[in-house]
């Protein structure tokens, strides 16, 4: 057993050098590169991935793995852990047959490209091939991989939040939607009165990144192990604790999206920099799932980040950047503006209150899908129809509705639900926070460090050591309970709107 294991150790390690220089290249890539430098670049990340997937489907490594998923009862508890997941990883290697998965690959690196290009023309019929044939690949995937357990879209869900799967969503969202769509319609019927001109104002970029390295303070971002840089699109990425990342993107028309983006993205960055550093060099140092993983970014984002206390300490230092802008706006025009609820057909734009409807939408159309309930040509109608249904609005047109995101075009079917999972399991941490520490004392002392420490402590420390279910229980005492985000929605929003 000990010799397997030093073998096992060794191979990691080989793998996870080759992981570190990928996850150094895609970072400049997506931050610094320059723009001629792509084409040479991807003749020479080709070779590395090829080097590291030989490594990983080598039988010795899958021989070693195998021997040690057999003898998991001997080994240390975070160990088996990682040992049942390389399992998993190792099944879909043997399951699927090389050739098709190598097909869908390279169906994948052309059809994001098909995607965008059909979204920027608004024309469905130019990515509907594309879809139909990665639909398909995931159809026959799934049954390759179905297990007494595990079939068809619970298999896709259970691979981005381990545990979940429709029994667990289809409850999940059945409350959302008996509870926060007439919720919803009501708060849309009022208008929320404040002075909202500085919402056209210009917002120098400068400016809003000094505000943003305020916020890192505010947050005790570990900058000696961490870094911030401007990308298209925010995210957060990291290899270990020893370096964390994330970026920020600034429109200077919209300066309240680079704060958002910067708390939220901060919330991912802490959870990955308060993980057990002991773990730095195992395949658990990561957080435990998708959802738990949104469940910090949006603790911070919008339980922390939208709330009046938060601005309460930290609206006077807006102030003083944007001196101009902001003169004439008090800290409860502020206060409404970003937390104003708006019925809208882009996701990404949408306040925290509609979100998850957002995602519903989303959550009902792929389990049709792999139920074979609906053919891809159907899905404007679909999509538009259930826009009308829970949003109360139009779809204008396929740019706006189902081809505003990019998952699909990357085969990402099952990831969705838990953008909304990890806003509700967020609602639930913060309900036994409040009971546990004094959170608007400890923001007025200028910092999150306490309300780190207790996330640290409760959920970080553990990294994917454990699944999600059971760090949840941990943590709060009690099985998830969705009724603690209907709940926390309806008690902010209802105050906000005077219901
Ligand atoms: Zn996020």
């Amino acid at each position: 057993m000990k010799e397997l294991i030093s073998k096992y150790e060794e191979y990691r390690k080989r793998l996870k050098a080759y992981h570190y220089a990928m996850w150094m290249i895609s970072w400049d890539s997506a931050t610094e590169a320059p723009k001629g430098c792509f084409g040479e670049r991807a003749k020479y990340t080709g070779v590395l991935s090829e080097e590291s997937y030989k490594l990983q489907t080598s039988s010795e490594r899958i021989d070693i793995i195998n021997k040690l998923y057999a003898g998991k009862d001997k080994l240390d508890s975070v160990l088996a852990h990682e040992i049942v997941e390389a399992k998993k990883s190792v099944d879909k290697i043997l399951k699927i047959p090389m050739e098709e998965y190598v097909q869908y690959r390279m169906l994948l690196a052309t059809s994001e490209n098909t995607w965008a290009e059909a979204k920027t023309k608004n024309d469905f019929e130019m990515f509907k091939p594309s879809l139909e044939e990665i639909i398909s690949y995931g159809k026959k995937f799934a049954k390759y991989l179905e297990t007494e357990k595990l079939k068809g879209y619970d298999l896709l869900l259970d691979d981005f939040e381990p545990e979940f799967t429709t029994v667990e969503y289809d409850e999940f969202f059945g409350i959302l939607k008996k509870e926060l769509v007439p919720f919803v319609k009501e708060i849309t019927s009022k208008k929320l009165e404040y002075n909202n001109s500085f919402e056209s104002k210009t917002y120098p970029r400068l400016d809003q990144i000094e505000f943003a390295k305020y916020i890192q303070k505010v947050m005790c971002y570990d900058t000696n192990h961490g870094l911030m840089k401007e990308s298209e699109h925010p995210f957060t990425s990291g290899v270990s604790t020893k370096d964390v990342r994330f970026t920020v993107h600034y429109y200077e028309n919209m300066f309240t999206s680079s704060i958002f983006s910067a708390i939220h993205e901060l919330g991912h960055a802490t959870y990955n920099q308060q993980i057990d550093p002991e773990l730095d060099d195992t395949n658990v140092g990561d957080g435990a799932s998708m959802a738990m993983h949104e469940s910090q970014s949006r603790f911070f984002e919008n339980i922390i980040g939208r709330s009046h206390k938060f601005w309460e300490i930290h609206y006077s230092k807006l102030q003083e950047i944007f001196k101009e802008q902001l003169k004439d706006i008090s800290l409860e025009d502020f206060y409404k503006s970003i937390n104003k609820v708006e019925n809208s057909l882009i996701r990404v734009e949408a306040d925290e209150l509609t979100y998850p409807l957002h995602i519903m939408i989303r959550y009902d159309i792929e389990r049709m899908i792999l139920n074979n309930e609906v053919e891809v040509s159907e899905l404007p109608t679909v999509w538009n129809k259930m826009v009308k249904e829970y949003l109360g609005i139009d779809v204008p047109s396929v740019s706006q509705g189902v081809l505003q995101d990019v998952h699909w075009a990357g085969g990402m079917f099952g990831y969705f639900p838990t953008y909304a999972l990890g806003s509700a399991y967020a609602a639930q941490i913060y309900n036994k926070m409040k009971q546990e520490i004094d959170i608007e004392k400890i923001l007025e002392s200028g910092t999150t460090k306490e309300i780190n420490e207790w996330l640290k402590e409760k959920i970080h420390k553990y990294g994917s050591t454990k699944y999600p279910k059971e760090i949840l229980k941990l943590a709060t005492g009690e099985d998830f309970n969705p009724m603690y985000y209907v709940n926390y929605l309806k008690d902010k929003y209802s105050k906000i709107y005077n219901l």
